[in-house]
C-alpha cells in the first residue's frame, strides 16, 4: 500500500479474484505510516508540540496526495472528509497524551490503527470508483483479542462469530470487504493491536474465521527464499514450504511473513500463497501443511539487532536456578521476546559448579529500560 500506484495494483489483484469467487481483503497501512504514527505519539508524550505538528502535516499530506492521485474528482470530497475525520481522531488521542505526559497502551493501540483505517478507506473508495462494490471494515469490529495491548492474541471463537456477523453478509452480497490489518478489540470493545507487521496475522485470523479456501499474502518479494537475497545474492525462491518451516523462518528473522501468521491456519489446514505484487505472474511460494521434498535443510535465516545477555551467580552459594527464574520473570513482565537460552558451567573454583546462563533477546526500548534499571 506504498502509493496510489501500489493501491491500484492491489485493487486490480483483488478485483480479478473477486470476479471468480468471494474475496475479502486485508490491508496494512501505507508504507512508513505506522512508524510515523508511533513517532508522533512518542513526541506527544514528550510534549514536543512542533514535531507533533510537523508529523501530523506529513500524515495528512501523504494521504491527501494519495487520494488526489487515486480517485476521480467527483469522489474526492467524500474520501477527504473520511481522511480528515480519521486524522482528527488520531490528533485527539495524541493531544491527550501530550496533556498527560504519558502513553497509555490502550490509547496507543487505538491511535495506531488509524494507519490501516486510512488505507482501507482509500482502497475501498478506489474499488468503488472502479465499479466494484466494496466497504472499508474496521477490524476492531471483527477480530476479538485478549487485552495484551501492543501484542494482542486473537480469541478465535468470538472472532468467528463477529466475522459471521460483519464479513459474511458482505461476501454473500458480493460486496468486497476491505478490512484493516493489525488491529482488533477486546471482548468489551477496547482497541488492541497484534504487534508490528501484524497485518499478515490479521489476514490469517480472518481466513481461519471465515473458513477460507486459501490465503494470499502479497509482499514485495517473490516468495519465501532459501536465504535473505540482500546477504546471499544467489538465494532462490522456494516453490513450497510447510507451515512449520515458514513459521520457523519467520520467527528467526525472515521478513517475508509475520511469525504468528500461520498458527490460526494450521488447525483448518488453509493453504497460503506468498506472492510478489510487483511481479504477480511469478508463482510465489505455497505454504502447506505437508510437502514432498528432498531431505536436508531448505533455507537459512539470520537476525540482526539482538542482545546477548549473560548472567552468572556472584557466588556458588546463590541458587543459580532462582537467579535465572527471577531474570526470566523480569523479562516476561517487560514483554521481551526471548530467542534462545543456553546454560554452561563457569570454571569451578570450589567443588560446586557455577552455572552460567545466556540468552538472546530482541532488543526493544522497554527492554533497554529494564536492563538499565533492574
Ligand atoms: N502497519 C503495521 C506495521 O507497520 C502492520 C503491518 O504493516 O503489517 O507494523
Ligand atoms: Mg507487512
Amino acid at each position: 500500500m506504498g502509493s496510489a500506484d501500489r493501491i491500484r495494483v492491489a485493487a486490480r489483484l483483488a478485483t480479478e479474484q473477486h470476479a471468480l469467487r468471494p474475496v475479502a481483503v486485508v490491508v496494512s497501512a501505507m508504507s512508513k505510516i505506522t512508524d510515523l504514527l508511533l513517532d508522533t505519539l512518542r513526541k506527544a508524550e514528550a510534549g514536543d508540540q512542533t514535531d507533533v505538528d510537523a508529523n501530523l502535516r506529513h500524515l495528512t499530506t501523504r494521504h491527501i496526495d494519495c487520494c488526489g492521485a487515486l480517485l476521480p474528482p467527483e469522489r474526492q470530497e467524500a474520501a477527504l472528509g473520511g481522511i480528515h475525520a480519521l486524522i482528527q481522531e488520531f490528533t485527539r488521542i495524541a493531544k491527550g497524551m501530550m496533556m498527560l505526559g504519558e502513553r497509555p497502551p490502550r490509547s496507543v493501540d487505538e491511535a495506531m490503527a488509524v494507519g490501516e483505517r486510512l488505507s482501507a478507506l482509500l482502497m475501498a473508495e478506489y474499488l468503488e470508483s472502479q465499479g466494484v462494490a466494496a466497504v472499508a471494515v474496521n477490524a476492531a469490529e471483527v477480530i476479538a483479542t485478549d487485552a495484551l495491548f501492543g501484542n494482542a492474541n486473537p480469541l478465535m471463537e468470538p472472532t468467528r462469530q463477529r466475522a459471521a456477523k460483519i464479513l459474511q453478509p458482505l461476501l454473500d452480497k458480493h460486496i468486497l470487504p476491505v478490512m484493516t490489518g493489525f488491529n482488533g478489540s477486546t471482548l468489551d470493545g477496547r482497541p488492541t493491536t497484534l504487534g508490528r507487521g501484524g497485518s499478515d496475522f490479521s489476514a490469517s485470523i480472518a481466513a481461519a474465521a471465515l473458513d477460507a479456501r486459501e490465503l494470499w499474502i502479497w509482499t514485495d518479494v517473490d516468495g519465501i527464499m532459501t536465504a535473505d537475497p540482500r546477504l546471499v545474492p544467489n538465494a532462490q525462491v522456494l516453490e513450497a514450504v510447510t507451515y512449520a518451516e515458514a513459521a520457523e523462518l519467520a520467527y528467526n528473522g525472515a521478513k517475508v511473513l509475520h511469525p504468528r501468521t500461520l498458527a490460526p491456519l494450521a488447525e483448518r489446514q488453509i493453504p497460503v500463497w506468498s506472492k510478489n505484487s510487483f511481479a504477480p505472474e511469478k508463482p510465489g511460494t505455497r505454504i502447506l501443511p505437508k510437502i514432498e521434498c528432498k531431505q536436508g535443510p531448505h533455507a537459512v535465516t539470520s537476525m540482526a539487532d539482538v542482545a546477548l545477555v549473560s548472567i552468572e551467580p556472584a557466588s556458588a552459594a546463590l541458587s543459580g536456578t532462582k537467579v535465572m527464574a527471577r531474570s526470566l520473570d523480569a523479562l516476561a513482565r517487560a514483554n521481551v521476546e526471548l530467542l534462545a537460552i543456553t546454560s554452561s558451567s563457569a570454571p569451578p573454583n570450589s567443588w560446586k559448579k557455577i552455572w552460567r546462563w545466556s540468552w538472546l533477546t530482541v532488543t526493544s526500548n522497554r527492554f533497554k529500560w529494564m536492563y538499565r534499571w533492574a
